[in-house]
């Protein structure tokens, strides 16, 4: 498995490339968002640390960039930044995960094991109109194939594996997201908005129902 580490602080850099290295990872690294974009068309990474603030090209355009032909590499964002609508920029442009800096090595490790290990398991999934192939991570709405980010199939498979029952986002925080309280559970409904555009452009007819004041729940009418 291979990252591609794009960050200009050498210090951060060599710490991440040296800790993932000793963790059994590839690595590559890039110091400017141009050479980032150049290494990740060569290298083809299976996941990217994007830092947000670079040289020459900002971590966000670089994104933009990546997102415009490829919607299935994970791109985690390392960002300095902490306020919900830049980390919704962030997301929005296509980013699976933000982690902020100091973060410790041992949550960066977490978030990246979590999304290696939603990739390696074999099934079909079906609800609905909806039918997911978990090993070649294709979703599908009558038979047409949908282009979902990593993050977007990962909620949609977490709510389809929990059909019928209603899930918080504190749930869906700590099992898809895998982690504790870091993250302003708003941040669910931005992804939970785009998937649902994704999977019906009639909202009531969906799979995804709100249950107001808890959460979600997925269903076949
Ligand atoms: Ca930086």
């Amino acid at each position: 498995m291979k990252i591609l580490i794009i960050e200009d602080e050498q210090g951060i850099s060599r710490f991440l490339s040296d800790g993932l290295r000793e963790e059994g990872y590839d690595t590559a690294t890039a110091s400017d968002g141009a050479e980032g974009l150049r290494l990740y068309r060569e290298s083809r990474p299976d996941l990217i640390l994007l830092d947000w603030m670079l040289p020459s090209m900002e971590g966000i355009e670089v994104c933009r960039a990546i997102r415009e032909s490829d919607r299935s590499t994970p791109i985690l964002f390392l960002t300095a930044r902490d306020t919900v609508s830049e980390t919704v920029e962030g997301l929005r442009a296509g980013a699976d995960d933000y982690i902020k800096k100091p973060f410790s090595f041992e949550e960066l490790l977490e978030r990246i094991r979590i999304h290696f290990r939603n990739r390696t398991e074999d099934d079909i999934r079906t609800l609905g109109n909806v039918r997911l192939n978990v090993s070649s991570r294709q979703a599908y709405v009558d038979d047409q194939e949908l282009r979902l980010t990593t993050r977007e199939f990962d909620l949609l498979l977490y709510l389809m594996d929990h059909k019928g029952t209603v899930c918080s986002r504190d749930d869906i925080i700590n099992d898809v997201w895998g982690i504790k309280f870091q993250y302003d559970t708003g941040v669910i409904d931005v992804f939970m908005n785009s998937l649902r555009k994704k999977l019906s452009s009639d909202r009531e007819n969906g799979i995804i129902r709100t249950v107001r004041g808890v959460g979600f729940i997925a269903k076949d009418n």
